[in-house]
């Protein structure tokens, strides 16, 4: 079976790939590398021994999603293809929305003329906004408090009217948590470029001597030790979700969505303390101010996509962290 990946080459997408070829899927990328690394493509062939099909396009483009959706009998797509930055986001706000629904309402266009019926979207918890309370569940209402997250609330707006419009069409919407981690091999990760926003990376470019010292954004959140608490998640489980979501694709139609994250929060203290523990390494930090825009305690209730997609997540903050690092040490200036 073949599935296009949109954004194919991306963080995440790099990762659902090797769980895809792994388990026998066929796959199509369809990436501009604007924010990812050709070098992806050969470090998945090293980890699988498999090849996938690149098309190097721009997933705005009609004309060239036709050609593909032509040229390949694609039975599903997962479209990670988008930008991410949230400070980006409100500086460039249209150009968010042009690039992050684009490229949707040109997938949905071509899917429906070509009859490929089942989509999966990469949205994000930060749809949510500030909580009532946590844990986050699916039914409570969106509160998106920035351009990016209101790009990926438009998209599931758009793509729920497109299921309920179409009962050939299927879709899965999954809200993540907070990607960290790599593959195993180290051979795939994470590459910011620039300065990372993200605790993880901006971790490990610190241990790896590129960053002189962590700032921690706040210590004075109502959490039990003053510090922001987030749901963190291993990639490699997050992109087996993925896998789960095609299955539920493939036997379901309408418009479904689901947490993609592990229920568990930890605050930035103890990513840092877990962070030298598992790998014997002294991570020097300093209290910065509270970062503009962030939330006190924000986790996953993934009780919906554990019975329903029948998925759970295999790895601890130890993997997580020793993963981080193994790819960081093994790539000091990511794929560049
Ligand atoms: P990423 O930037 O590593 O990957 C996105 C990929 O899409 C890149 O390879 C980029 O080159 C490609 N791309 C962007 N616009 C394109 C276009 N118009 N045509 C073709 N290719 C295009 O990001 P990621 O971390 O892998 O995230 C994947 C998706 O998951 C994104 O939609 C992101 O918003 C969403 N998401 C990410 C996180 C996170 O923390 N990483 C959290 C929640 C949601
Ligand atoms: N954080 C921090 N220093 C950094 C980056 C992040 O203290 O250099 C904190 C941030 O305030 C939040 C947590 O780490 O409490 C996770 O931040 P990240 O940007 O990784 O994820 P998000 O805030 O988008 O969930």
């Amino acid at each position: 079976m073949k599935i296009l990946l949109t954004g194919g080459a991306g963080y995440i997408g790099s990762h659902t790939c090797v769980e895809l070829l792994d388990q026998g899927y066929e796959v199509v990328i369809a990436d501009n590398f604007d924010n990812s690394s050709k070098k992806v493509l050969d470090r998945i062939k090293k980890i699988t021994g498999k090849n996938v099909i690149l098309y190097e396009i721009d997933v705005k483009d009609k004309m060239d999603v036709d050609k593909l959706f032509d040229e390949q009998k694609i039975e599903a797509v997962i479209h990670f293809a988008g930008f991410k930055a949230v400070g980006e986001s409100c500086a460039f706000p249209v150009k968010y929305y042009r690039n992050n629904v684009d490229t949707t309402l040109t997938l949905l266009e071509s899917m429906k003329e070509h009859n490929v019926n089942n989509f999966v979207f990469s949205s994000s918890a930060t749809v949510y906004g500030i909580p009532e309370s946590v844990p986050l569940q699916e039914w409570m209402k969106p509160g998106c408090i920035n351009p990016y997250g209101r790009t990926k609330y438009v998209n599931e707006l758009i793509l729920k009217d497109a299921a309920d419009a179409d009962e050939n069409l299927s879709v899965v919407l999954l809200r993540y948590f907070n990607p960290i981690g790599a593959h195993k091999s180290g051979l795939i990760g994470e590459s910011p470029s620039g300065i990372p926003n993200n605790l993880m990376p901006y971790i490990t470019q610190v241990a790896v001597g590129k960053l002189e010292q962590l700032g921690i954004f706040g210590d004075d959140y109502e959490t039990r030790d003053g510090t922001g608490v987030r749901d963190y998640i291993h990639v490699v489980d997050l992109a087996k979700g993925h896998l789960k979501a095609i299955e539920y694709a493939l036997s379901h139609k309408g418009c479904e969505l689901f947490n993609l994250g592990t229920g568990t929060g930890y605050s930035v203290l103890d990513i840092v303390k877990a962070f030298e523990k598992a790998n014997d390494i002294k991570i020097p930090y300093t209290i910065k101010p509270r970062r503009a825009g962030d939330i006190a305690e924000f986790y996953a209730d993934p009780k919906k996509a554990n019975k329903e997609l029948n998925w759970h997540t295999e790895n601890t903050l130890e993997d997580m962290c020793r993963d981080s690092w193994n790819w960081q040490k093994k790539n000091p200036n990511g794929y560049e």
